[in-house]
């Protein structure tokens, strides 16, 4: 089945089309600047990148000039958007109403609104995708993938944050988790990959890329998650904080005479790998390669993110009261060595032993442990894009 993966920004859109059977991508691309000017980057299979300045005023005339672009008569991979058999849209915030993928239906769309006040700047663009593909593929079944579902089978124990109760009554505010069409993916994957029994298992995610996230997943199941109401709790992240004590936002604000929402728009953008590195950079190969000339703010960066990623997987073996595999995933999971080296060495005292030569690997499934190892460790690529196919054909088939 050829499925049209969509995942829309507030001024972006990502879209690959893939067959699901055989899991080839016919063709690539994204649009940017919607809504200011406009670009459209496409790619057929083994074909070179075209860019095309056009204005895209909504979502609506970027997905339009997607499909125009898919069957274009030179460099377009279709006849005709019949051969488009479903779409898969990545949707962010389901809030605490949705547990899985589903088809949808104005019941759906319903729940995305509801739950654009917990995912302000994504849920709307999301559904803007979503309305225009209905428009310009009317009749087609369209998919709703959520990034906070995989994420709804954790214990109350987990989720609540300590607060007042009524701000759960009142707002659902609790931890939902993001990431959790890749942590989905990539535990399944690990269990395959590793052979372990799917009813009896105990496997921790570190997806760690710009935006970076880990999981619990029990028997195949999530049982805890580092983001939480919103992307930033956590990890350190690229331009994110993560964790930090919430009396430093009333801190930092008196001090510097801002309002909350600037001090959470500076965790949100100005934090994490690039306010450790001092304004060095978000992204972790610049870091790395600064730290490796002797640059200690690139160095202090890359240290806070190895530990704070330690004591996650410390804390959620301890939750899972034991660990039987530690799949790596995301950019910096995928490729960064160091950072795996660093922890598994953090790990020792759960028996976990590295082996150096297997480490070395990037961007494939591997078993980067040692075979007497009592966690294995392993890399595990995470594919949204195809996770998100898989689960759009397995709905439309049904
Ligand atoms: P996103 O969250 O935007 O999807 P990615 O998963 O693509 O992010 O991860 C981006 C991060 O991965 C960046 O910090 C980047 O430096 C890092 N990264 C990508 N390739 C490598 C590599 N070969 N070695 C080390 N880090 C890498």
């Amino acid at each position: 089945m050829n499925v049209l993966v969509v995942n829309c920004g507030s001024s972006s859109l990502k879209f690959q089309l893939i067959n699901s059977e055989t899991e080839a991508v016919a063709a690539k691309g994204l649009c940017e600047r919607i809504g200011i000017d406009g670009r459209l980057v496409y790619q057929p299979a083994g074909g070179e990148k075209e860019v095309t300045e056009a204005a895209m005023p909504t979502h609506t005339e970027a997905i339009k000039m997607v499909l125009d672009a898919l069957v274009n008569p030179s460099t377009g991979v279709l006849k005709s958007l019949d051969e488009v058999e479903a779409i898969g849209h990545r949707v962010l915030h389901g809030g605490a109403k949705i547990s899985d993928s589903c088809i949808i239906n104005d019941e759906v769309i319903s729940v995305i609104e509801e739950c654009c006040d917990l995912g302000p700047l994504h849920n709307p663009a999301n559904l803007m995708g979503i309305r225009a593909c209905m428009d310009l593929m009317p009749g087609k079944p369209n998919v709703a993938v959520f990034d906070t579902a995989f994420h709804q089978t954790m214990p109350e124990k987990a989720y609540m944050y300590a607060i007042p109760y009524e701000y759960y009554d009142k707002y659902k505010v609790r931890k939902y988790g993001f990431h959790g069409t890749s942590h989905r993916f990539v535990s399944k994957e690990t269990i395959k990959f590793l052979g372990l029994d799917p009813e009896n298992s105990k496997v921790i995610v570190a997806h760690l890329g710009n935006g970076s996230s880990i999981s619990a997943v029990v028997n195949g199941k999530c049982v805890d998650t580092s983001m939480g109401l919103t992307p930033l709790e956590g990890l350190v992240m690229g331009t994110r904080s993560g964790d930090l004590d919430p009396a430093v936002l009333d801190f930092v604000c008196k001090k510097e005479n801002i309002d909350v929402t600037e001090m959470v728009n500076i965790l949100n953008k100005k934090s994490g790998l690039l306010g450790l590195s001092k304004g060095l950079s978000s992204d972790f190969r610049d870091l790395s390669e600064a730290a490796d000339n002797g640059n200690a703010d690139a160095q202090r960066a890359i240290d806070c993110l190895c530990y704070r990623i330690i004591k996650y997987i410390g804390s959620y073996a301890a939750a899972m009261n034991g660990v039987d595999a530690i799949a790596f995933t995301g950019g910096i999971g995928e490729n960064a060595s160091l950072v795996r080296e660093t922890v598994v060495n953090g790990l020792s005292y759960l028996g976990v032993t590295l082996d150096e030569e297997a480490n070395k690997t990037r961007g494939e499934n591997k078993v980067i442990s040692t075979p007497d190892s009592k966690v294995t460790v392993a890399i595990v690529p995470t594919n949204e894009e195809l996770a998100i196919c898989q689960e759009t054909a397995a709905l439309v088939q049904k």
